[in-house]
């Protein structure tokens, strides 16, 4: 494959953002605004090369504008990411220089926190910046999104356990959970509470321990391979993308897929072999929603509600089924569907912009 290129893709603008004295180094990508600001996190992440910066902001920032689209927000796609190792080249500075850039885009781009990046980095962020979110709760913002995130996955797994057993209830149901982090323990938190039998893994062993401690009838997985190949109903990836692949397919035996872990179908082809295999895959970014949803919310005029958040992350319900069942009756892969219906309100909204208002 090539050098990616920001001319090659439909991305609307590509900003690259250079402060030597404080080290920033940063590229601010916007895939589409037809339906509104672009809003996506900040990575900070030592990427190996500047290529890999960019592949990696034209790649998330697409995912925004479909996620954004798909969740029923007056928002676009963007994202941002900062080369750098946040451990050690983080600093005020650097991220106040990196503010003064997302200013100047007089919010076209809202920006958030992602891997790497944290509230308190977005209160630093917003000395500069009137176009933050994902701000702590002490400077008015949503706090941590994983509390929605996780909601909004429970919402779309129990829609998918709808369309695939004809009843929403996960009671019973055994669910496997991969990566116990912020979102996979809320998410646990909501099974065990509906009373399904949940097994989790993750790498990090402290991560589990705590888990068990609090939810003693959790079964434990000793790695993510154990936890795919066991008796499970439902497969919840929560730790990294490419989840999905042939590899894991091999062993895989639960009806439904559905988690948190943006982009986890290794190549598209996955998708079609788990519909050929009658498995429901809601796909990644149509469930993970909760956390933008979440961080939208800081927008509106009132300030950050986050009731009214978590009846929007509700909806999540909603679109995966509504995903699932275009699936079935397009004779499509359930990917291609939420593209599919990501694409058309982009389309369909989006051109009432040109009605021009006086
Ligand atoms: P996190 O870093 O808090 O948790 C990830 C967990 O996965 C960690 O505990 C880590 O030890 C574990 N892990 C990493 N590699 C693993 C492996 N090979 N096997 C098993 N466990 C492994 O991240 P998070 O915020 O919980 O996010 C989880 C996923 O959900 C990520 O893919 C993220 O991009 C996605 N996501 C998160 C949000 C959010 O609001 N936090 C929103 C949308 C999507």
């Amino acid at each position: 494959m090539g050098a990616p290129s920001s001319f090659g893709t439909h991305h609307e603008q590509v900003v690259f953002c250079h402060d030597e004295a404080s080290g920033l180094r940063a590229i601010i990508a916007l895939y589409s605004t037809a339906l509104g600001p672009g809003l996506g996190g900040t990575r900070f992440f030592p990427y190996a090369s500047e290529t890999d910066a960019l592949a990696d902001v034209l790649n998330l920032s697409q995912g925004m504008a479909y996620k954004t689209a798909l969740a029923g927000l007056d928002l676009g796609g963007g994202k941002a990411v900062i080369i750098g190792d946040p451990r050690t080249d983080k600093s005020e500075a650097l991220l106040r220089a990196y503010g003064r850039f997302v200013q100047s885009l007089n919010g076209r781009y809202f920006t958030a926190c992602d891997v790497g990046t944290y509230s308190t980095d977005m209160d630093v962020i917003a000395r500069e910046s009137d176009f933050v979110t994902g701000r702590t709760v002490g400077h008015g913002g949503a706090g941590d999104s994983s509390v929605l995130t996780a909601f909004g996955v429970h919402q779309g797994m129990r829609a998918a356990a709808q369309f695939a057993w004809g009843d929403a209830s996960l009671a019973g149901k055994r669910v496997g959970i991969a990566g116990v982090g912020k979102v996979g323990r809320h998410l646990t938190a909501h099974l065990v509470e509906e009373d399904a039998r949940v097994v989790v893994t993750d790498i990090d062993s402290e991560a589990v321990a705590r888990l068990v401690q609090q939810y003693p009838s959790i079964e434990v997985a000793e790695s993510t391979d154990a936890l795919i190949a066991a008796d499970l109903d439902v497969y919840a990836p929560c730790a990294l993308g490419g989840a999905l692949d042939e590899k894991s397919l091999e062993t895989l035996t639960a009806k439904v897929v559905a988690g948190a872990a943006n982009n986890q179908l290794a190549h598209e082809g996955i998708g079609k072999l788990l519909s050929d295999r009658g498995m429901v895959y809601a796909p990644d970014y149509c469930v993970n929603a909760g956390g933008v949803i979440q961080v939208a919310d800081e927008l509106d005029p009132s300030g950050f509600s986050f009731e009214r958040a978590k009846a929007r992350a509700t909806g999540i319900f909603d679109t995966t089924l509504s995903v699932l069942e275009r699936a079935a009756s397009e004779d499509i892969t359930t990917a291609e569907a939420a593209d599919r219906q990501a694409e058309q309100r982009i389309r369909e909204i989006g051109r009432l912009g040109q009605i021009r208002l006086p």
